[in-house]
């Protein structure tokens, strides 16, 4: 065999070899890189697992606040302006003698500023029946509701309670020499009536007994207006 072809074999081995090498070097790196873009696949899918979690659990945290939420915007009560529920009062606007004079009747303006008592059976409420409210007929103040008005037999409007306790002022009199109390319009001071302990003993055991010429009866469901 000639030296040159001898030669050339071992090139051709040699060259196989370094093919073989190299493939195996290439699938090496080949595997590397898939470990590489595996571990980094398996970190991306590990983030995107992680996302959903968190997602699920602010989700559920979500869910676990909203009906918290939506119970605090729909609670009738927390949303309720407290305001509201009271009753409108009118303004006050203090009158003179002559004034009260001219915007009261005679029997108004003798029981609310001289403490004059109108006749049993003989006035506008004694027997008035209809839901509603009664205001001072001076300045407009609520004093009693119908809800707590009751059947006396007395021939005066009489009620268990005031509306609001501090609507209405308290004195001790002795027109009739003994000792009454009377009863008036904490706003204005205009006389109404007389408190007694007989009243109903189911109730507060009170009869407050109210002179009809002192108060103004609005009804339930009518318009009121406080400047007449
Ligand atoms: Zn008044």
């Amino acid at each position: 065999m000639p030296i040159v072809s001898k030669f050339r074999k071992r090139r051709i081995r040699l060259a196989a070899f370094l093919s073989v090498c190299g493939a195996a070097i290439v699938i090496g790196q080949a595997g590397d890189i898939r470990r590489v873009f595996g571990q980094e696949g398996k970190t991306a899918n590990s983030e995107t697992a992680r996302d959903p979690a968190d997602q699920n659990r602010s989700a559920s945290q979500d869910k676990t606040r909203a009906p918290e939420d939506s119970r605090a915007s729909v609670d009738p009560v927390a949303d309720q302006d407290p305001d509201e529920t009271k009753i409108k009062e009118p303004e006050f606007r203090r009158k003179s003698k002559p004034q009260l004079k001219r915007a009261l009747t005679s029997i108004e303006f003798k029981v609310t500023q001289n403490a004059d008592t109108e006749p049993a059976f003989r006035n506008r409420y004694w027997n008035n029946k209809k839901d509603g409210l009664y205001r001072c007929v001076v300045c407009g103040l609520s004093l009693f509701s119908s809800e707590t008005k009751y059947k006396s037999g007395t021939g005066w409007p009489s009620f268990w309670a005031p509306i609001e306790e501090d609507h209405v002022g308290y004195k001790t009199d002795y027109f009739l020499f003994y000792p009454r109390t009377e009863v008036h319009c904490k706003r204005c001071s205009a006389h109404l009536g007389h408190v007694f302990d007989d009243g109903p003993t189911d109730t507060t055991g009170k009869r407050f007994c109210m002179n009809s010429a002192a108060m103004k009866f609005y009804e339930s469901g009518k318009e009121n207006d406080f400047d007449e």
